[in-house]
């Protein structure tokens, strides 16, 4: 599934916990009111990480730069547990459903600390950790704060590269071959940042020559620091045999990763058996429908034989339906209403009909890569624009546009506006700012949000939408590629899949073009459990459904479950079921 990039993008400064004392370090009185609690916490925890903070669109430390050494560790050891101890003086119990989510929210991001830090310990092995290109660029972007002021900021935060660098080389211990690869490339990339990006608004700024000066000073100063880690890293790199360190992290790690990032009801052993057995019942139904879809496309020619050669063949054949690659946007456009009244009509979910989704060209500055994406507004600006970017396919050739278009056919074309905006992504984005619960903003589940958009595909279609065999066969195809990544991540760094395995897995079994399958091992490889979490999201919110189907009999209503199921933010699933199952046995009881 297309990777999701949710981009913050800023206009108000939420100013909370600023006109507040700020908690000294000492142990402060308990807060017996559980919001409180949360934006204190919130507030130390970007003070402890402001880079994030940058990134979630905080802005009140862009001038700090941690260095990551033993003080810096220990800080934030002490951070968690004293922010644990905090939590641990509240009841659960009689805390509200929201705030319930939140404090487990908090517990889990708080554990899993000692995890990274002690056990986990990336920025050992990969040296990409160290790259701060993003850092910068995220203060510099920040549109709405005046030039001279993050100019400042920024000249502030300068001060602490050459000392960041000291203490990243003194970090690495033994690398992978992959990670380090990827870090050189993008340091490299990254000075363009500084001598690019950060001169030329300099150069824009109203400061005065002596700033000027002093910044460019500084500017190639962190250049020269950046120079000096990535030559420490091209002399490693030859020595690097490919088994210097392994880029699998293997099981006992992967399942604890599994556990602090997805915080799942399962385990990852389970999803990935659950993912093993749903790649079978795939397969299955992508058979029958290339059986039944022969004819339409090949008349009386003789099947191949074999299975997947006439799902592939059937596939070929059906991809061929596509839009002119001018009209590629135009196309999007005219399907969010068509989905927006399917929704209405099969009283399937409540659209907020006071927030159209603005579907538009991805602004150049955000084109890495052609494709569509949600760009939402973050935690800190509710009240801007979501956007459905689109981006044209201006740039490519005649048979990279084909190909493209090949992928993003007729069909799939309406999965994937399904996925990403109606009823998937944007929708779920506009019932999760209803629950204005900073903690979910803030640290929300990945695997929840991903599952939705993956399950609102299936449920659009168990309703009837489309209602042509394409559709389904294009959509069992599409659901492959979930199902897939499940497998690929645990099967590389638990199972040791080699490249052959993980070829055979992506091009004959879920029948990926070359590229993409390439692109997905190498991407597998640098990232553990994330290609997990489209699968597990799914696979637990279908698993809540059934469950409560079963329970409620005749009063199970579909529309309902799915209001109720929104109305608790971005939360892990889990969290979610417990909640929901409470409140329908308090309602039985009720009865
Ligand atoms: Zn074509
Ligand atoms: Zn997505």
């Amino acid at each position: 599934m297309k990777k999701t990039i949710y981009f913050l993008i800023c206009t108000a400064f939420l100013a909370c916990g600023e006109a507040k004392k700020e908690p000294t370090q000492e142990k402060t009185a308990p807060v017996n009111n559980f919001e409180e609690f949360s934006a204190e916490f919130v507030e130390e925890y970007w003070k402890i990480n402001p880079i994030s903070a940058s990134y979630q669109g905080y802005h009140k430390y862009d001038s700090l730069l941690p260095i990551p050494n033993e003080t810096t560790k220990k800080k934030k050891l002490e951070f968690a547990s004293l922010w644990l101890e905090r939590l641990k003086e509240f009841d659960f119990e009689p805390l509200e459903e929201q705030d319930k989510i939140d404090y487990q929210i908090i517990e889990n991001q708080l554990s899993s600390y000692d995890f990274y830090m002690n056990k986990f310990k990336s920025g050992e092995w990969n040296p990409g950790a160290y790259n701060l290109g993003g850092a910068f660029f995220q203060v510099i972007n920040f549109r709405d704060e005046d030039l001279n002021k993050r100019l400042e900021n920024l000249s502030k935060k300068l001060d602490h590269i050459p000392a960041y660098y000291t203490a990243a080389k003194a970090n690495l211990k033994t690398l992978t071959k992959v990670h380090t690869q990827l870090a050189i490339s993008q340091l490299e990339g990254s000075k363009s940042v500084f001598q690019g990006t950060l001169i030329d608004s300099l150069e824009a700024s109203s400061m005065d020559d002596s700033f000027k000066e002093n910044f460019k000073e500084k500017v190639e100063a962190a250049a020269t620091a950046i120079d000096g880690f990535v030559s420490q890293l091209k002399e490693i790199q030859p020595t690097l045999a490919d088994n210097a360190k392994s880029f699998r992290i293997g099981k006992e790690l992967f399942e604890e990763k599994f556990s602090a990032e997805i915080q799942s009801a399962y385990t990852a052993e389970e999803i990935f058996q659950f993912a093993v057995s749903e790649k079978e019942e795939l397969h299955d139904q992508l058979y029958r429908l290339s059986g039944d879809l022969w004819e339409k496309y090949y008349g009386d020619q003789e099947k191949p034989g074999g299975r997947f050669d006439q799902i592939q063949m059937v596939f070929d054949a059906v991809a061929k339906t596509h839009v002119h690659r001018d009209s590629f946007i135009t196309a999007i456009r005219k399907q969010i209403p068509q989905l927006e009244n399917f929704v209405r009509e099969n009283d399937l979910l409540t659209l907020d009909p006071e927030k159209p989704l603005v579907v538009r060209e991805t602004p150049e500055y955000m084109r890495g890569f052609a494709g569509a994406s949600i760009s939402a507004p973050g935690p800190y600006d509710k009240n801007a624009e979501t956007y459905y970017n689109v981006t044209p396919l201006d740039h490519y050739t005649e048979e990279e546009a084909e190909s493209y278009l090949r992928e993003y056919n007729h069909y799939t074309l309406q999965i994937l506006n399904i996925h990403e905006a109606i009823p998937g992504h944007y929708t779920q984005l506009v019932y999760s700012n209803q629950s204005p619960s900073l903690i979910k903003s803030i640290f929300g589940n990945g695997s929840m949000i991903e599952g939705w958009a993956v399950y609102s595909e299936l449920m659009m279609l168990e309703n009837g939408f489309g209602d042509n065999l394409e559709l389904g066969f294009m959509y069992y195809k599409w659901n492959l590629r979930t199902v897939c990544n499940t497998i690929l991540d645990y099967g590389i760094h638990v199972l040791d899949f080699t490249e052959e395995d993980a070829m055979q897995l992506l091009m004959k079994e879920a029948f990926q073009e070359k590229s993409e399958a390439e692109g997905k091992w190498k991407r597998a490889r640098l990232s553990q459990v994330q290609l997990c979490s489209y699968f597990n999201g799914y696979y637990e919110i279908r698993a809540l459904r059934s469950e409560l189907q079963e329970l409620m009999g005749e009063d199970f209503d579909l529309k309902q479950f799915h209001e109720d199921f929104l109305s608790y933010g971005s939360a892990p699933v889990k969290f979610i079921r417990t909640l929901m199952l409470k409140k329908l046995d308090s309602s039985k009881k009720a009865v």
